[in-house]
């Protein structure tokens, strides 16, 4: 028998996206349905940012215990336990689990397990009940995506495999040189594996700015990660114990594994978009400025919104949509104001405009650019790392764009994205100091010299 439920908002999806719309929305008053096929907090607690930067942190403690001595500390790796590097990563996932389910208890909202898909009138149909609101927000995510003719399976795998690994591979090669393939080639490398990365475009993290793409280069080849630039994946073939890729340059590649990280679909398949009315684009929904699908009443969140694919990005228009419904009225937030981070060693940190995007939007002639070296950074020097802080101006005008590398830079991007956001001119920040001695001095140095008036810099 057919039951109906009625809310006022129902939420398809329970990651990032979809979950912070139910908690905004409980905050603020709504009755919400959160329907999830498979654990609230989606692939970022899951599959993705939480157990990956979990690893990294293992990676990190490993490169720590291999340089020890430098510093003074006699220490020697014994190894690595896959085993248990994976009870600690599951009892982190496992603690911020039951934190989220806590919370969203707490704020009364109905969490109803099960696949849903839209029908034509604001409801989502569970198996034999429907739910119906006047607002709907679609936040269904993303899934690996492969190439044509790549198959996933076996030793051919995508980033959920790869974080099930039982083993510390010997040598694996690794499709893509985006995040998700740098972020696992550095934890590989800092876990004694030969390492190479393929990447068809010109450089790893191809969306950065050139100097943080060539920089990690640098620091990769220092670590022994080897990658090929420039050329494109032609095959692959698998036995029972390593994978061959040719490319088609000719070169050849074999490894325990093949990880391809080569992208993110929009899991939009199957949802009843077009029944109901929902325009996708090329598997994404479309949305206007203000988050609003096609569909009267219904809204979309998070990787299947067309632009980054991050969870503070879906935490962000979740509760800007709750916020909408609610009758509030949140201030789109422009794509070019999220911070992103590659939490490989060392660490890449972007927000705003590349220096060639910027050139190409406003006139070479009208762009200022400055470079800081951590080498002139007492506390990079102190823990070892060295990058380049870098910032993107206006001439006479503010700053559009903070790239930041090295270890640790990543908790320094919200700095920068304050900057852009406010359209800060360096003259605003300069005058404001940074604790000595800290990795953000680097970015004041930064401030500092395109004011006119380095300190630490000539
Ligand atoms: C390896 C990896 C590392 C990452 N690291 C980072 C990072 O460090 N920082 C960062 O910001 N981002 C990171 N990301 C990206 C981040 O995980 C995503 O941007 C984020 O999870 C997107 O949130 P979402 O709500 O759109 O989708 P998801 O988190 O994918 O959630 C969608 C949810 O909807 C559910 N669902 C789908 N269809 C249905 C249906 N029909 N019925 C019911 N439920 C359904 C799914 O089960 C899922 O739980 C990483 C991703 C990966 C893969």
């Amino acid at each position: 028998m057919m039951a109906a439920h009625t809310f006022d908002i129902v939420i398809l999806g329970g990651g990032s996206g979809g979950y912070a719309a139910a908690l905004r929305a409980a905050e603020l008053g709504k009755s919400v349905a959160l329907i999830e096929k498979d654990k609230l907090g989606g692939t970022c607690l899951h599959r993705g940012c939480i157990p990956t930067k979990a690893l990294l942190h293992a990676a990190e403690v490993a490169d720590h215990v291999r340089s020890a001595a430098s510093v003074g500390v006699l220490a020697s790796l014994e190894g690595v336990d896959a085993a248990g590097v994976r009870t600690y990563r599951e009892k982190i996932v496992a603690k911020k689990f039951a934190g989220l389910e806590g919370l969203i208890k707490a704020r009364g909202i109905t969490v109803v397990s099960g696949s849903g898909t839209l029908t034509a009138d604001h409801a989502v149909q569970v198996g034999n009940e429907t739910y119906t609101a006047p607002d709907v927000i679609l936040a269904t995510g993303s899934y690996s995506r492969s190439l044509p003719d790549l198959e996933i399976n076996g030793r051919i795998i995508t980033s959920e495999q790869a974080l099930a690994l039982d083993e510390i591979p010997e040598r694996v090669l690794i499709l893509g040189g985006g995040v998700i393939g740098v972020e696992f080639a550095s934890v590989w490398r800092s876990f004694g594996a030969e390492v190479t990365i393929i990447e068809g475009l010109d450089h790893l993290v191809p969306n950065e700015d050139e100097t943080l793409s060539k920089g990690l280069e640098r620091a990769f080849r220092r670590r022994g990660i080897r990658y090929e630039l420039g050329t494109r994946f032609q095959t692959a073939v698998q036995d029972d114990t390593s994978v061959t890729v040719t490319l088609e340059n000719g070169t050849t590649h074999t490894g325990d594994y093949l990880l391809v990280a080569v992208g993110r679909g929009p899991a939009t398949a199957d949802l009843g978009l077009e029944e109901a009315g929902v325009a996708v684009e090329r598997g994404f929904v479309a949305v206007d400025d203000m988050l609003r699908t096609s569909a009267p009443g219904v809204w979309a969140v998070g990787d299947i919104v067309p632009g980054l694919q991050l969870a503070h990005r879906g935490f962000l228009q979740g509760i800007a949509v709750a916020e909408r419904i609610a009758g509030l009225s949140p201030v789109p937030v422009p794509e070019s104001q999220i911070p992103k981070i590659t939490y490989s060693n060392p660490e890449v940190a972007s927000v705003g405009l590349t220096e060639k995007a910027a050139r190409a939007e406003h006139g070479a002639e009208a762009v200022d650019s400055y470079e800081y070296s951590l080498a002139g950074n007492g506390k990079s020097e102190i823990i070892g790392t060295s990058g380049v802080v870098k910032v993107v101006r206006l001439k006479n005008g503010p700053i559009i764009g903070v790239h930041l590398l090295g270890d640790r830079v990543g908790e320094l991007i919200t700095e920068g994205q304050l900057a852009v956001a406010w359209e800060a001119h360096p003259e605003d920040i300069a005058p404001l100091i940074h604790a000595h001695p800290t990795q953000s001095e680097a970015l004041g140095e930064a401030f500092l010299a395109l004011a006119g008036k380095p300190l630490h810099a000539l």
